[in-house]
């Protein structure tokens, strides 16, 4: 699956449970401290979804690049309940539209932990040389403009987005190995041959 998919169904998913929640608080059906604690315990959950979605696809640019298997740990982040929790009251006590700041809370907290477990793996795998942007397909002028036409960032630095962009780095990968390329392999060659003729191994007349 790729990122965009990925991430676009978790946010769908995270949307409806975070409306349906609100439906049940709004019709008296639970408590307001019922509908806090369950709010920040879905959008956490959404949060530790949205960063396994985002490391499988990063292995899987690695594992293909490398046609090998590859351990990437996953840098998971913390529920956040507390915080989670402290923004939907807020939220309830701001007089803007409920359900239009609930919905942005449940699919920006999910979108934000995806990216972060993503570039904070990414960093930590030395085959990882840099990256491109891979551009969503609904991607906006800022963000093409952010992909500069394909430059190639490094590993550390960090991907500009805006709230809802699902653009994700995509790794440049290097083979690390310690075989010799071609060339050092012929140098190693012709000292070999010179070693050898200086201590008289060799049949020259
Ligand atoms: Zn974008």
């Amino acid at each position: 699956m790729s990122f965009e998919t990925a991430l676009n169904s978790l946010s769908g998913q995270v949307r409806a449970r975070a409306e349906k929640l609100l439906d049940a608080f709004e019709s008296g059906q639970i408590s307001q401290g019922t509908f806090i604690t369950a709010m920040a315990d879905v959008v956490g959950q959404a949060r530790a979804q949205g960063a396994t979605y985002a490391v499988s696809v990063l292995r899987d640019y690695v594992e293909t690049a490398l046609q090998a298997p590859v351990a990437v740990s996953p840098a998971m982040p913390p529920a956040d309940l507390k915080r989670l929790e402290g923004a939907v009251v807020t939220i309830l006590g701001s007089d803007q539209d409920t359900r239009m700041q609930i919905v942005r809370l449940a699919t920006g907290e999910t979108l934000d932990a995806a990216h972060q477990a993503y570039g904070e793996s990414m960093e930590k795998l030395p085959m990882v040389k840099g990256w491109t942007r891979g551009v969503d397909s609904q991607a906006c002028e800022l963000c093409q403009w952010w992909g500069r036409d394909g430059r190639v960032f490094r590993p550390d630095h960090v991907m500009p987005r805006h709230k809802g962009c699902v653009c994700h780095p995509v790794p440049t990968i290097t083979r690390t190995s310690n075989y010799q390329n071609e060339k050092q392999a012929a140098n190693a060659a012709r000292t070999n041959m010179r070693r050898e003729a200086k201590r008289g191994n060799t049949n020259v007349a």
